[in-house]
């Protein structure tokens, strides 16, 4: 008998991906307003845990739409003004890149990182290691007071103070700094990461060709059926306009990262209506590209075209940033796990 296709969508969608991510904890609270899975060890006094029922879920509700709302209206402002804080602004310096944590080493959630790009983008910082003033000051820094912190949230949604290095001063901070290393402009960056990444990911990926129903151009043709996926009989490919059609080398690669996060939907077990695939796509292919140190993009083409029906859905819907930049954080993971093991996903 044959299953409903929608039937089999809504089963793919909802199914469990026990590949990815952590086990779950314990105990764990869902907000009702943004599904996020913050999870709480809540133990009494005798060090018991307590039932999951008997925790509030009405404090995360109020501090996550609360915090939602205050972040989308950064990034809206942010767009508005005409900045891409997604995009790398930074030509081949080996301090920046993703944001991280000088306390933990490690890259922060989805919605802290653009929050934290944003500031870079504004204060024109450049070094990607943030820290809360506590941490600097046992680090030996000393944060410069007649600067302001950028505010992110803690897993509760509570707010956080960080300070970048570049508002710290002091020599044993200054070690975090990458000194030594040789600055490219940006025609003759080093790339080879890129093409690493691209080759080892093994997407079938086709330049300067069309098929039946694309012309040649930059696109992915997802498998068809979706659902069969990888038991597709048509599709699941890249088609890419050769280098010389793109206007420089950093707007080619920017593209092929592009494509490659639509590559991910599928892998990632994760499907949206345009505006939002495309809206992934630009956060995640720039996520990519900055953590590998491309060079900045100046093709603004994507956005332009997207940008008024990306501003109207924040306004909206405040969850609507947290979306996607919780899938351009799970692609983003899937595509460097290629190249860096099971390290990120
Ligand atoms: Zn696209």
């Amino acid at each position: 008998m044959k299953i409903p296709v929608a039937k089999l969508l809504i089963e793919k969608l909802f199914r469990k991906n026990s590949d990815v991510g952590p086990p779950a904890p314990l105990l764990t609270t869902h907000c009702t307003y943004c599904s996020w899975n913050s999870f709480m060890q809540a133990t009494s006094s005798k060090g018991m845990r307590m039932p999951s029922t008997m925790a509030c879920h009405r404090p995360y509700d109020t501090m996550c739409l609360l915090a939602l709302t205050v972040a989308s209206k950064e990034i809206i402002s942010t767009l508005r003004a005409g900045s891409i804080p997604w995009k790398n602004e930074i030509v081949n310096d080996a301090n920046s890149g993703l944001p991280r944590s000088v306390a933990t080493r490690k890259a922060f959630c989805p919605l802290n990182t653009m929050l934290l790009q944003i500031a870079l983008h504004r204060n024109n910082f450049v070094s990607r290691w943030w820290g809360t003033q506590s941490k600097w000051q046992e680090l030996g820094g000393s944060v410069d007071q007649s600067t302001e912190p950028t505010v992110v949230y803690n897993c509760d949604w509570t707010p956080l103070p960080l300070f970048c290095i570049d508002q710290v001063a002091g020599p044993s901070v200054d070690t975090l700094r990458v000194h030594d290393f040789s600055i490219a402009n940006a025609d003759t960056a080093n790339r080879t990461r890129i093409d690493q990444l691209v080759k080892s990911s093994g997407a079938d990926i086709r330049v300067g060709v069309g098929d039946a129903t694309h012309s040649a151009g930059n696109w992915y043709v997802a498998p068809n059926p979706w659902i069969a996926f990888p038991f597709h009989s048509t599709g699941d490919y890249i088609l890419l306009a050769p280098p010389e059609f793109h206007s420089n080398p950093a707007t080619h690669h920017y593209t092929l990262l592009h494509e490659l996060i639509h590559w991910a939907e599928v892998r990632t077990n994760w499907i949206s209506d345009m505006p939002m695939r495309e809206l992934v796509a630009e956060i995640g292919s720039g996520w990519i590209a900055t953590e590998l140190g491309c060079p900045p993009c100046p093709c603004r083409i994507n956005e332009n075209k997207w940008l008024e029906r990306w501003l109207w859905e924040m306004r909206r819907d405040s969850d609507y940033v947290f979306r996607a930049v919780t899938q351009a954080r799970r692609a983003f993971n899937f595509i460097m796990s290629i190249i860096e093991g099971d390290k990120r996903c």
